[in-house]
């Protein structure tokens, strides 16, 4: 039996997945990459999906692969199924486009982060919900980094960076519904995410502790490694 999502829940997800060549089977993109026998995009909206206060789920997906992904997520979840646009943004803001006014959080997750845990779709969730306007999860930086500048024998460091007020930003990231549109709405730069566009507009972006378990799977370590932490989450 399909699960339901939750009637009374306030938040939407939306999942862009309309990159160009998506397709069902093997060889495709990331979000259809199989980890133990299932597409990452299944696994992710299996997670989103759980989380409690999740009452709409938004795939963006190639137009002509909008009924085979329709099909793939059904036995998993209700998912709306929307045809994505040219670029990743245009994706988002035509699947916020079936979102709701009353739903009053929307969030922007991405589907290589398919071990994303539902906690961390809760606690995005909730800090929106306590009144910050835009929120993104963010690791500490754990590598020392360093600065670079090419020279003729390769690259030569020309500094540390400090690396304490650096993060890492993973997704879900979370908007009050009002300010992801308004955002979207006067989006000038194609290749800004989300959060970027909020912060242009001149809005606070919010941290909330991420998670090691939404890493982006796109290495063929990473494979490895989700495989091993499938049980986790
Ligand atoms: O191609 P890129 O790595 O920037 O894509 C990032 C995410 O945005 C992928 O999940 C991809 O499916 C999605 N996307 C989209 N619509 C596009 C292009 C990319 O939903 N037109």
């Amino acid at each position: 039996m399909t699960p339901q999502l939750n009637a009374r829940g306030d938040v939407a997800v939306l999942v862009p997945a309309a990159g160009a060549g998506l397709r069902l089977g093997p060889g495709g993109p990331k979000a259809l990459r199989l980890l133990a026998g299932e597409p990452l995009l299944v696994h992710a909206i299996r997670r989103v999906a759980a989380a409690p206060s999740v009452r709409m789920i938004v795939v963006a997906a190639p137009k002509a692969e909008v009924e085979a992904v329709r099909d793939l997520l059904a036995p998993v979840a209700p998912v709306t199924v929307v045809a994505g646009g040219a670029e990743r943004q245009e994706s988002v803001s035509l699947a916020l486009a079936a979102v709701p006014e009353e739903i009053g959080i929307v969030l922007v997750h991405d589907a290589a982060r398919a071990l994303t845990p539902p906690q961390l779709i809760e606690s995005v969730a909730a800090a929106v919900r306590s009144g910050h306007p835009a929120v993104i999860p963010a690791l500490p930086v754990v590598d020392t980094i360093k600065e670079v500048g090419p020279s003729p024998s390769g690259e030569l460091v020309l500094g540390t960076v400090d690396r304490s007020v650096l993060r890492s930003v993973q997704t879900p990231q979370g908007f009050r519904h009002d300010v992801l549109a308004a955002a979207h709405a006067t989006a000038a730069d194609a290749h800004t995410d989300d959060a970027g566009l909020v912060e242009k507009a001149g809005l606070p972006v919010t941290c909330v502790p991420g998670s090691e378990l939404a890493m982006k799977i796109t290495r063929p370590l990473d494979l490895v490694l989700a495989e091993a932490l499938l049980h986790v989450t």
